[in-house]
């Protein structure tokens, strides 16, 4: 396909309710950073576009949980994520957000051009609607009990236990999150979408189209969501935060959250056009551009689906050429959770690691979930870093920028002839780039850097098999001319490496002493002249230890646990006993006086105790979580008119009391200070 005149890439627009992990980064943003990074490189016309999404109802519960405004809450996100994404160098042209006036109106424009077309379906229907607050409640206003799995605290729009989707209607017991009300049932008028209708007239051939062209996870996406059959939508919902619907009779109505932030990408284009004196609509509105979205493929319906259908609807706007989806990174084995605070947030990894952002770079691209989910772990990381950054490319560069200043005084040396291993060796440069272009212009990231570390690898073969550091004592004119090629090696890495990592280039480019180099440079035999001046060596990339890796691993864990005990929701009560009941029941102060595992079990230790009345054995399921060697002389509460029972060919003669808490653990249950042996617990 012929080449398009200018490129208008877009990542996901973040939600502003909450920081940056790395499943965001994996999935909408590193992708992008590459794809238009490498563009640039090649001297194209490319505007990259992002912004924050601050609308929507997430955002109004959380300002009231905080009693504060919604414009407080995105105010913190906003800033927060943008610098983040700043420090982690994804380099948009513009980072803008919905709640910015030149936003409303654009959304509200191009609402009332679909309005004045007729695009809309006008309907009249039952919603909730809290009487104290005199307010129509949002799907996630309301709570109930989930009908699929008994669930109680079922959202409108889902059950997060069973991940149902709901409409609120199907709760059972529904309730108001604002009062904590029973709502009532009231008529409401709002706007729908009539995707029913696009499909049947052009959307699903328009599908058809790209078959071969989109992704195979995201056509399949599509085509089943077309299977199943697209429902008109609605537009509009009653809500006091958002872009306010521009038509009369909707006071109190705001625009669907799903509606106006892809039209966010229209404003943040706006703004940025009108900075750098550019025609917004020569990138929107204009055939000979091509748009790309970057995005998670929970964004894959929105993008491939919806928002065509508005731009077509408007009438002026081009469809996306690609919808590059990505599937979800997990972290450790386990699902990213912001809930559950599973997660590697990237403002705390920029302070765990403030000059290592390329390091991270590196390893989500190389794990890049393409074509199905992957894993991010630690201890990837860290042989990604070591195996790979350090010891290849970072030690290609540093032995030759090492070498020439100990041979050369830091001047790039005269080449002499070439010999057929090095004509072989520069030529192979050439094969590289070419094979990394197709790689990305594929969106194929992960199968690129790959390619692009084959350079580095490159570098280190040459400089092993020609062993200048031997010749320089029989063959000096050689070892000029092999160090000359090295340096234009480390010179195409500056260029073929910039788009993965944009840090580590540009500092060897200050050690190489070069400017930012074209892309179609890569592979010329002079890219640095005989003569020049390079600057000191340092090093790239620093080895990471393992105490490092071990101690994010454990922040996880603490995070994790902390996040379960914070929710943790003791079990209902059991049935009443009498009072005789429970005083059968003799519970007495003991001390553990010996302990040991019984074999060939994981959890049992057979203990001896010290009852006041006697000393006895007892088997106790507590070796997950106790050492016999730590619990020798630990009082405890022992309840000793249990029935004897075998355990394992042991005679157990009681019950030691454990409390176990929201992780699992089990606890002792013993006195607050030293008791005597055999007082009665009642
Ligand atoms: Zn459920």
């Amino acid at each position: 396909m012929k080449d398009p005149k200018r490129y208008l890439i877009t990542s996901a627009l973040p939600y502003a309710n909450g920081p940056l992990h790395l499943g965001h980064i994996a999935g909408a943003y590193l992708p992008a950073d590459i794809y238009v990074r490498y563009l640039k490189l090649k001297g194209k016309d490319v505007v990259y576009i992002c912004g924050s999404d601050e609308h929507g109802v997430p955002i109004t519960l959380r300002a009231r949980k905080e009693g504060v405004t919604p414009q407080d809450v995105v105010d913190k996100y906003h800033g927060m994520i943008k610098s983040a994404f700043d420090e982690f160098g994804i380099a948009f042209d513009i980072y803008h957000r919905t709640s910015d006036p030149v936003h409303h109106h654009t959304a509200s424009e191009f609402f009332k051009t679909m309005h004045n077309k007729d695009e809309f379906i006008e309907k009249e229907e039952e919603q909730f609607f809290d009487e104290q607050e005199q307010q129509f409640l949002a799907d996630r206003y309301i709570v109930g009990t989930c009908p699929k799995c008994g669930f109680e605290e079922a959202y409108g729009d889902q059950c997060e236990k069973c991940g149902t989707s709901l409409s609120p209607k199907e709760l059972i017991n529904p309730k108001s999150k604002l009062s904590g009300n029973v709502p009532i049932l009231k008529t409401t008028k709002h706007w729908y979408l009539d995707l029913e209708r696009y499909q049947g007239e052009w959307l699903e051939k328009w599908i058809d189209s790209h078959k071969s062209d989109w992704k195979s996870n995201v056509y399949g996406q599509c085509k089943s969501w077309l299977k199943a059959g697209l429902q008109p939508r609605a537009v509009t919902r009653d809500l006091d935060w958002g872009v306010p619907v521009p038509v009369k009779d909707a006071d109190g109505k705001v625009l669907y959250v799903w509606f106006d932030a892809p039209i966010g990408y229209i404003s943040a284009t706006k703004a940025w056009a009108k900075e750098k004196g550019k025609n917004w609509k020569d990138y929107w509105q204009s055939e000979d551009s091509r748009l790309i979205h970057f995005i998670g493929k929970d964004n894959i319906v929105f993008h491939c689906l919806i928002f065509p259908s508005m731009l077509k609807a408007h009438g002026d706007y081009i469809l996306p050429y690609n919808v590059p989806a990505n599937e979800f990174l997990n972290l450790e084995g386990d699902k990213l959770s912001t809930s559950r605070n599973w997660a590697v947030w990237i403002h705390e990894y920029l302070q765990d690691f403030p000059d290592k952002q390329d390091v991270l770079r590196y390893t989500i691209c190389a794990n890049s979930p393409e074509q199905k989910d992957n894993d991010f772990t630690w201890k990837d990381f860290q042989t990604r870093n070591n195996s790979e950054l350090v010891a290849i490319f970072g030690n290609f560069v540093n032995r030759t920028l090492v070498l020439t200043h100990k041979y050369y005084d830091g001047k790039v040396p005269e080449r002499g002839d070439l010999n057929d291993f090095d004509k072989k060796t520069l030529d192979e440069i050439i094969v590289i780039k070419g094979n990394l272009e197709k790689s990305i212009e594929n969106f194929r990231f992960r199968e690129a850097v790959k390619i692009a570390m084959d350079l580095a690898r490159l570098g280190n073969k040459f400089l092993a098999d020609t062993e200048p550091w031997k010749l320089i004592k029989t063959d000096e004119d050689r070892v000029k001319t092999i160090m000359n090629i090295s340096i234009q090696i480390t010179a195409a890495l500056s260029i073929i490496m910039e788009p993965f990592l944009p840090f580590t280039t540009e500092k060897l480019r200050s050690l190489l002493n070069i400017e930012k180099l074209d892309w179609e440079l890569a592979g010329k035999y002079d890219l640095i002249l005989a003569g020049h001046s390079i600057n000191k060596a340092s090093l790239l990339f620093d080895k990471i230890e393992d105490e490092e890796i071990e101690k994010q691993v454990q922040k996880l864990l603490d995070s994790k646990k902390a996040n379960e005990m914070e929710n943790h929701k003791a079990e209902p009560a059991k049935d009443n006993c009498t009072y005789d009941e429970f005083m059968k029941m003799d519970i007495r102060v003991g001390t553990i006086l010996e302990a040991e595992q019984v074999p060939k079990t994981d959890k049992l230790l057979k203990l001896k105790i010290d009852t006041g009345i006697d000393q006895r054995t007892v088997v106790s399921g507590i070796a997950v979580d106790h050492k016999p060697e730590d619990i020798i002389g630990k009082q405890v509460s022992v309840l000793v008119n249990l029935e004897p029972r075998k355990i394992r060919g042991i005679e157990s003669q009681g019950m030691i009391l454990m409390a176990k808490d929201a992780s699992g653990k089990l606890n002792f249950v013993i006195p607050d200070v030293k008791t005597n042996d055999g007082s009665g617990i009642k």
